[in-house]
């Protein structure tokens, strides 16, 4: 594969699962880490068209089959400026969402802190427009700058289309930065909302094993992790991947999983709710790769 000259970097043959939170998934042929923006837009404007093109952020939500990605892969993880501006602040898409609530805490800003303790990305935030039962970040987003991968134009777009669980960002582009509305408070009173969502966390999320979080939307009027327990899924197990003890929704690596393992398992979970109840989960995850 020709690939343009950049000042980032092109990582070959690069294994998935080094860097997914699931640690399943095969290689990818190459991971594009632009060095800054202009990087990346140099890169689209020379690549070959045919190379096909899929962008990750931390993988936090998503599963890479055992097959891997034929292909470009790029990861933003050096764009990461951040503006502060009057009553908004302006972050580059490839800030971790952690990192940035941590930033807006010490400068005294309240924007997305209900968020806190969800290992993304600014930009898979976006695309997923991820939240909690009381919060999601389109409540605070102003507009999200999006670049095509085709053309290199960047168009801005708002708030509008976001759905729950489902940022609906266009085909074709990647999020590069967005503004979110901000207000001062003091950071104590910050620092406290954040202890608290931690604590709850630990007490009822397996977040500290190696899993993607939510594997299924809640449909509507239902919690998906009811439905899972009632149909008789919890700590059922395919290979290493198992439906967690502590909360029914999250799938866990417990060592050697593959890809495929946690693929099957989220199937059989489906099948057995879908007739238990006559409902079919809808996958929040993201599964993507070769099959
Ligand atoms: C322990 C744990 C707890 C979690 N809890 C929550 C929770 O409470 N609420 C919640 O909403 N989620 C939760 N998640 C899921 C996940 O962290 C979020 O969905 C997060 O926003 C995904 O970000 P990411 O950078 O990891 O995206 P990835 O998983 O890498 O990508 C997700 C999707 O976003 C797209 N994408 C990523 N970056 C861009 C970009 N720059 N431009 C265009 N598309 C892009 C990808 O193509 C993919 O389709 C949890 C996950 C874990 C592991």
């Amino acid at each position: 594969m020709k690939l343009p000259k950049i000042k980032g970097q092109y990582l070959y043959n690069f294994n998935i699962s080094k860097i997914s939170f699931m640690k399943v998934g095969g290689i990818c042929d190459v991971l594009y880490i632009p060095y800054d923006i202009n990087d990346l837009i140099y890169f689209i404007r020379n690549k070959d068209e045919n190379i096909p093109i899929t962008i990750i952020g931390n993988l936090s939500n998503t599963i890479v089959t055992d097959k891997g990605i034929r292909g470009i892969c790029i990861s933003l993880k050096n764009l990461s400026n951040i503006k502060i501006l009057d009553n908004t602040i302006e972050v580059e898409c490839g800030f971790n969402l952690n990192n940035f609530i941590q930033f807006c805490i010490n400068n005294n800003i309240s924007c997305c802190e209900q968020l806190y303790t969800i290992p993304g990305t600014i930009g898979g935030a976006l695309a997923m427009n991820a939240g909690t039962p009381t919060f999601e970040i389109r409540e605070v987003l102003e507009n999200t700058k999006l670049l095509n991968i085709s053309n290199c134009n960047i168009i801005n777009i708002d708030s509008s289309k976001m759905m729950y669980r489902n940022g609906n960002l266009p085909n074709n582009y990647i999020a590069i930065s967005c503004i979110l509305k901000t207000k001062y408070k003091d950071s104590n009173n910050l620092k406290e909302i954040i202890k608290n969502i931690v604590k709850k966390r630990i007490e009822t999320q397996p977040i500290y094993t190696n899993t993607c979080g939510s594997t299924f939307k809640n449909p509507i009027g239902y919690k998906a992790w009811q439905l899972i327990k009632e149909s008789g899924c919890c700590g059922m197990q395919i290979g290493a991947a198992r439906v967690s003890d502590k909360h029914c929704n999250f799938i866990i690596n417990e060592g050697n999983a593959t890809a495929n393992d946690v693929i099957q398992l989220i199937q059989l979970i489906q099948e057995k709710v879908l007739k238990n109840t006559g409902i079919l989960l809808e996958q929040e995850v993201k599964i993507i790769g070769e099959n």
